[in-house]
């Protein structure tokens, strides 16, 4: 693989991409079993979400649709301000609608506390959610995910769709960013 300076600016890696891989499929064969019989609907919350949805739908094979909605509470920074602005709204009618909702990473919980509620007042018939990451000690909202990839400690990762300042999404595995990157 033609590699860039990318890799010199992580401090350690903490999923490798054969890691991640792996835990994608056992995700996906989970998500088959309590969803084989209906037609859901996969909510991608990007951008973050974007290799992650592109590899669950594919290691889950049942009939369903995909859907992608974004958000803003960043800004460039690393923490969320906790108001939650739709800058994508979906494309679908959700009404009666199992939604599954793809997202990178479950910190604060304010996105995804604001989205469940947003989905549920748009008729969605259950919103069941799966983040690759989650970091439970940021919790600020009452909200907790249906599948976890892998819980993450309080540091700010990159990588395999994660970014800092719109850069590092393309790292296939996800790491912890130097400290002189964001100082
Ligand atoms: P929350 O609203 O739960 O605080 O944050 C969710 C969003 O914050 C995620 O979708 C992700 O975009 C961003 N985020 C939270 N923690 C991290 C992190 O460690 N690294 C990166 N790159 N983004 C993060
Ligand atoms: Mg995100």
């Amino acid at each position: 693989m033609a590699n860039s300076m990318m890799d010199q600016d992580i401090l350690r890696v903490l999923h490798s991409e054969e890691e991640i891989h792996a835990r994608v499929q056992e995700l996906g064969s989970q998500i088959y079993e309590e969803f084989k019989d209906r037609n859901p609907l996969f909510v991608g919350v990007l951008k973050g979400c974007f290799l992650f949805m592109a590899d669950i739908i594919r290691a889950c094979q049942i009939k369903s649709e995909i859907e992608f909605i974004a958000v803003s509470s960043y800004g460039n920074a690393r923490e969320s301000s906790g108001n939650v602005q739709i800058t994508r709204d979906l494309g679908h009618d959700i009404t009666g609608r199992d939604l599954i909702v793809v997202e990178d990473i479950l910190d604060s919980g304010n996105t995804l506390y604001f989205l469940t509620q947003y989905f549920m007042t748009k008729g969605a018939a259950s919103v069941t959610i799966v983040t690759l990451f989650d970091k439970p000690e940021r919790r600020e909202k009452p909200i907790k995910a249906d599948y976890v990839g892998f819980q993450v400690p309080n540091e700010f990762i990159v990588g395999y769709g994660l970014d800092y300042r719109q850069q590092y999404r393309n790292l296939p595995y996800v790491g912890v960013l130097k400290p002189e990157i964001y100082e």
